[in-house]
């Protein structure tokens, strides 16, 4: 698109570089519901594409939540939810909630990677495996191409002489590291970080988050972060959403948010874990 919004035409030269290129995620008046317990409430923002988000807040106000949706491991009970263009779901007629088709979900779920709190790798695979499994079964790369990317991949995450180790033989600082580099590996276009570095020995923190910092600097990613970090968080963010009882309180430019909140909850939630 140029500046207007307009599409540019076909064969205008080299597709642009630089953050247009990942798509952005919306949510749409997104309400979720878990029993009595509502955990969403019309909950409405958006993510620019290539845009660094970082979601703060109390424990229990809805953050992770928000990125087992992104990733369809739960649905929504109202609203919609888009990446890029494309919705989750839409409502029909009657007002009732449908899921796209699983084809389309799948494309989706391609472009989006995600890293857990607990490094979930595949326990009975090695290093190398761990890797390769998804871009072999779900893009379809040959075994070859995708070794290829691994190594390319352990190699930036410093880990190249580990591709034949289990990851039990791995500190939690390794195993992480292996997380972000498995998802990397799907070529994702989104990027989903879940408190990744809270179940880390405090000694181990620093890497992980050096890692990703780099990975922010050197690539267009789009990046949703949920991490009781701040000092991370202000790093990593371009804007930085403070949640309260599944609700955006306030948002901002980290400086503001850390430097000159100007609510209430914020205040108290920064005293509390700063
Ligand atoms: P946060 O990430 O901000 O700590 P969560 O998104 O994990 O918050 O949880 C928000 C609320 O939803 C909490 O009250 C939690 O107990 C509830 N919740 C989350 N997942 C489930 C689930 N699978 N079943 C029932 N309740 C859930």
């Amino acid at each position: 698109e140029d500046a207007s919004g307009v599409p540019l035409a076909k064969g205008d030269g080299p597709p642009p570089k630089g953050p247009s290129q990942a798509p952005g995620i919306r949510f749409e008046k997104v309400v979720k519901r878990f029993g009595q317990n509502v955990v969403l409430r019309e909950l409405d923002f958006t993510v620019a594409p290539g845009e660094r988000v970082t979601l703060i807040g109390p424990s229990g106000s809805g953050k992770t939540t928000i990125l087992r949706l992104l990733m369809t491991l739960e649905k929504v009970d109202d609203g919609v939810i888009r990446v890029g263009d494309e919705p989750l779901s839409h409502m029909d007629k009657g007002g009732k909630l449908v899921p796209a088709n699983e084809k389309h979900l799948h494309e989706m779920r391609k472009k989006i990677g995600m890293v857990f709190q607990q490094f979930n790798l595949f326990p009975n695979m090695n290093v190398l495996r761990n890797l390769t499994e998804g871009p072999v079964h779900v893009l379809g790369l040959s075994k070859d191409e995708a070794a290829e990317r691994a190594r390319k991949l352990l190699d930036m995450v410093g880990l190249a002489d580990k591709a034949a180790a289990h990851p039990t033989q791995l500190s939690g600082g390794q195993q992480q590291r292996v997380a972000i580099a498995r998802a990397l590996a799907m070529e994702p276009q989104v990027l989903l970080l879940d408190e990744v570095t809270s179940a880390l020995d405090p000694e181990l923190v620093v890497g992980v988050q050096d890692l990703l910092r780099d990975i922010a600097k050197e690539s267009d990613l789009t990046i949703l972060c949920v991490t009781h970090e701040m000092g991370f968080a202000k790093d990593i963010s371009d804007r930085v959403l403070m949640f309260d009882q599944g609700q955006i309180v306030e948002e901002g430019p980290p400086e503001q948010i850390f430097g000159e909140p100007s609510e209430q909850r914020t205040r108290d939630f920064l005293q509390a874990v700063l």
